[in-house]
């Protein structure tokens, strides 16, 4: 029976007939397909929330037939190995992150451009990886839909159930997020520009971005992240002209107020460069290399 917004053991919240999701860090979406299996979307980001979902997985009865990553990053797979050996369950995940899901060192990678930190490389050595397949329309229940989401990570996607829920993965992140870490990682600017603006417009009747709030109505979040991210865009430009990327860096960091530690550096000389990255794409920023240094000119 399904009653709005109940809260079923172990803080496993039904959303609709047969959807129901984990409120963590990084929410898991669970649908119950009604022979005694469930459909995972995501497996969660941190011991606890993978724990608390079994022991919700446990109390229905179900058995964990197949998970669908959205994305390969490393809050959204740490489950993947402990539900896969509980249960047997497949793993998918779409091309491209199905490489990332299997192989847990790649992620820092891109972020380090080699090596992480040691703090970080004690967190990334962990073994996560598992063996997926490739997430496509023909591999998911009656009723499931996919959405390409491009714009967070290589090829992220949507998963709706067949009771018209939209799981989201990071396509969208909540105010706060862009007021705390002001400039939050995305892998391609102008394609997670484009894609909030279209899902702003998505039908449907429930909408779970991953680290905030369901939503019944997502179009005002969507158009938050757009106009966010347009911001953004414009305020990195405004640092760029005769500088080198190390000055423009600093610069954007003291402009948005950001205290850094090693961390924060690695993530964020990434999101600098793929915002700088947008804008030459736009054409309103060119990058010419004087004297062995690339240079960045306003346009
Ligand atoms: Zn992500």
């Amino acid at each position: 029976m399904f009653r709005k917004g109940a809260v079923h053991m172990f803080n496993l919240i039904q959303c609709a007939e047969n959807t129901y999701y984990l409120k963590c860090y990084s929410n898991i979406g669970v649908y119950d397909l009604g022979d005694g299996t469930c459909v995972l979307i995501d497996a969660g980001d941190h011991k606890k929330s993978v724990s608390d979902l079994n022991k919700a997985i446990v109390a229905h009865g179900w058995r964990v037939r197949m998970i669908l990553n959205t994305h390969c990053h490393i809050d959204h797979i740490n489950g993947n190995r402990f539900f896969r050996d509980t249960y047997g369950c497949k793993i998918y995940a779409p091309h491209i992150e199905t490489f990332f899901v299997e192989e847990n060192l790649l992620e820092p990678n891109y972020y380090y451009l080699g090596v992480p930190t040691n703090r970080k490389r004690n967190f990334f050595f962990r073994e996560l990886g598992t063996k997926a397949e490739e997430l496509t329309e023909d591999v998911l229940p009656a009723g499931f839909a996919l959405l390409p989401l491009p714009g967070h990570c290589y090829n992220m996607v949507g998963v709706k159930t067949p009771d018209d829920v939209w799981f989201l993965g990071d396509a969208v992140v909540d105010p706060a997020t862009y007021e705390s870490y002001h400039l939050p990682l995305f892998y391609d600017i102008n394609k997670s520009i484009a894609t909030a603006r279209m899902l702003a417009e998505l039908p449907g009747r429930l909408f779970i971005p991953s680290h905030t709030e369901a939503k019944e109505d997502v179009g005002a979040l969507c158009r938050y992240n757009a106009d966010a991210m347009e911001d953004n865009k414009r305020q990195i430009l405004s640092l760029c002209d005769g500088r080198i990327f190390e000055d423009i860096f600093a610069a954007a960091c003291s402009l948005f107020g950001i205290d850094l530690d090693m961390d924060k550096y690695a993530k964020l000389v990434y999101t600098v460069r793929i915002y700088l990255q947008a804008l030459l794409e736009d054409g309103t920023l060119t990058a010419a290399l004087e004297g062995g240094r690339l240079v960045y000119h306003v346009i």
